[in-house]
């Protein structure tokens, strides 16, 4: 019964049917074995020797790496394919979401394959080798990592015109930095002062402000030359608030006039910035009292 459900749930689910005749995978059903997982149970393990992959007859199962949930699979999905990669160990963890009941096919299962039909045996190989490889492309373009340490610039618009000024003072300085800035500041930039960014964020109101702050949490912003207007209110008056706030929680040097963007500039190239800072008790204090309250939890 369980292996005539394997068979159809492989027929007809999942990818399998469009690559291989349903008398193919009759054959690739009846060299798996059938296990069964009660709701919750680890199925694979992150660095283990992967030695078997795995078809979903029936549940759901999530793949997870490093406390994040990459994926939920469901009947017909398969998992485990890294058997087949040059390092053949799991690359994330699988946990069963509910009662879940699988089809392995092993390395040896994969052997005996071997010595029976090689033609199937090869073109499963070479399938699931693609797949895993597709597989850790898209991992890698989700998982990516921007390293750089941008300057970041905005200005309001009553400031461009003197955030314009000051940028063709100093391209020769500017020019040392990967450059960010908020949409309309940015596009002014490249105009005016020929600057080019590295990276550009929406418009400040359209969240361009926020997009810089998170980049500070991620230690991705090295100094902030936003020179806000004084004189007028602005509709996200909070998000220019917020942008100050966080530089003031990761000590991010924050100019807010021609002056203090100068000096900014001088602090950043005179490789000041490079040594050991303060250190930043307030974000040390709250680092250690969370961690306090996940172990309480
Ligand atoms: P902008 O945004 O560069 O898109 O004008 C700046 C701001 O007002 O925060």
């Amino acid at each position: 019964m369980d292996r005539n459900e394997l068979i159809s749930t492989l027929q007809d689910e999942g990818n399998l049917k469009h690559s291989f005749s349903a008398e193919d995978i009759a054959v690739l059903a009846h060299h798996m074995s059938i296990k069964s997982f009660d709701d919750n149970a680890i199925l694979m393990h992150k660095d283990e020797p992967a030695d078997c992959m795995a078809f979903l007859i029936s549940g759901r199962v999530q793949i997870i790496e490093d406390e994040r949930q990459i994926a939920i699979l469901t009947t017909g999905d398969c998992f485990g394919e890294s058997m087949f990669s040059e390092e053949a160990t799991r690359v994330a963890s699988v946990q069963a979401l509910e009662a879940t009941k699988v089809g392995l096919f092993s390395i040896d299962d994969f052997h005996a394959l071997l010595e029976t039909n090689q033609r199937l045996a090869l073109q499963f190989r070479e399938i699931f080798k693609a797949v895993g490889r597709a597989r850790a492309e898209q991992h890698a373009a989700e998982t990516y990592t921007d390293k750089r340490k941008y300057l970041a610039l905005i200005a309001h618009n009553n400031m461009k015109e003197s955030l314009m000024e000051f940028c063709s003072m100093h391209t020769n300085k500017l020019e040392q930095f990967p450059l960010i800035a908020t949409g309309t500041t940015g596009s002014m930039l490249f105009k005016k002062t020929g600057l080019c960014l590295s990276r550009k964020v929406a418009s400040g109101p359209l969240g361009g402000d926020q997009a810089v702050g998170t980049l500070i949490s991620t230690q991705n912003i090295i100094g902030v030359i936003f020179f806000r207007d004084p004189l007028s209110s602005h509709p996200h008056h909070a998000d220019i608030e917020a942008l100050g706030r966080l530089c003031d929680v990761y000590q991010v040097p924050f100019a807010t006039n021609p002056q203090s963007g100068e000096a900014i500039l001088d602090y950043l190239l005179s490789g000041k910035a490079d040594h050991d800072p303060l250190p930043n008790r307030v974000l040390e204090a709250y680092v250690k009292g969370q961690k306090k309250v996940v172990e309480a939890g």
